[in-house]
């Protein structure tokens, strides 16, 4: 099969309409912006061996490419318009570019956000995709506006990816119903599109959560100047995390939790007068939107702190019940440490 038999084949599947005036199959995408918005556009790109095993579900791969790009957008309170797709294949597998695209499809379909082109050419397996959205003008929720004496949020629950991961990569021993409960989390995770649609107006600031609430929120934090004070027996776990972790100790589970990585959850900030607001969201999502700590002035004391070394100390401080600090030992994900 030819490159462009290949792209009509499995790569076609978005009808234009909707503002999509061109798709694949010309020169360029054409699209009609919609008036009063800006744009909004993230690139992911996801490597065999580093984001994905080789044997990894090829319908699975297919939704996981699109949904990581789709929380970036999420993140920033945009609306999805549509993507572009640049794969490298080493070899045509009509059963694998089947499901890849079948996934990708379903995900593109679900979240109303059309394929409009791409590249495609011969090499080591590598998905990049762009992802293009839209807010109104001026209202895009970014990492640098929380400010001090705002709740600190959290949608979903945390490290069940990793926990995944670390059962697949057989590092944490759980029953093969347990990992097939977990196995989602890390596989095919669903952006928080709508989520994060409705928060904007309400969060101060908001991000997804790709590398660990630890080093993300720390990264939220230099962006807005500020420090946050996160309470950790706030932090949810679910049933199967429970499970998963039977054996692990509170700062075991928390390193776990805080430093695992591939939630895409959006991590935000909100003024407590909100918290209504907030709670009522949770409810209309049925997702639980929990308040894990607050926002506090860079040169604030934190108890359990002297404070000089609350200064020096990282932008995050973990507290445990007794308002003590807790140390976490991996900081975050980071690709080339
Ligand atoms: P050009 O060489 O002019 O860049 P190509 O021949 O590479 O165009 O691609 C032909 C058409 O197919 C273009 O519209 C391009 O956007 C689209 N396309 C190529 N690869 C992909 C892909 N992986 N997914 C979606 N569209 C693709
Ligand atoms: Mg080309």
């Amino acid at each position: 099969m030819g490159e462009f038999e290949l792209i009509d084949r499995y790569f076609k599947f978005s009808k234009t309409g909707n503002g999509l005036i061109v798709g694949v199959g010309d020169d360029c995408a054409i699209m009609d912006p919609t008036p009063g918005m800006q744009w909004v556009v993230s690139s992911d790109m996801l490597v065999e061996g580093r984001h994905f095993f080789a044997d990894v579900d090829p319908f699975s791969l297919g939704q996981k490419s699109l949904a990581v790009n789709l929380s970036d957008l999420a993140a920033c309170g945009a609306k999805p318009r549509g993507f572009t797709l640049s794969l490298a294949l080493p070899t045509v597998e009509e059963s694998w570019l089947e499901g890849f695209s079948k996934g990708l499809g379903e995900m593109s379909l679900r979240f109303d956000c059309p394929l409009v082109g791409g590249d495609t050419t011969k090499g080591p397996l590598c998905i990049g995709i762009t992802v293009m959205g839209e807010v109104p003008s001026g209202q895009a929720l970014l990492r640098s506006g929380a400010k001090a004496g705002d709740d600190l949020y959290v949608s979903g629950t945390l490290g069940e990816a990793r926990a995944a991961l670390l059962g697949i990569q057989g590092e944490l021993n759980m029953s093969s119903e347990l990992l097939e409960q977990l196995r989602p989390r890390l596989e095919s995770p669903t952006p928080r599109v709508l989520l994060g649609q409705k928060l904007k107006g309400l969060a101060s600031a908001a991000m997804d959560l790709s590398d660990g609430l630890s080093g993300d929120l720390a990264k939220m934090m230099k962006a807005s100047g500020k420090r946050a004070q996160v309470q950790t027996d706030w932090i949810r776990d679910s049933r199967a995390m429970g499970a998963a972790l039977q054996s692990f100790s509170f700062e075991e589970r928390l390193n776990l939790v805080a430093t695992g990585g591939d939630d895409y959850e959006l991590l935000f900030s909100a003024p407590k007068s909100l918290r209504h607001a907030i709670d009522a969201l949770s409810s209309e999502f049925q997702l639980p939107l929990t308040r894990v700590g607050e926002v506090m002035a860079l040169d604030t004391q934190i108890d359990g702190l002297s404070s000089e070394k609350a200064i020096n100390s990282s932008l995050v401080v973990f507290l445990d019940a007794k308002q003590q600090a807790m140390e976490l030992k991996a900081q975050s994900f980071d690709h080339f440490s």
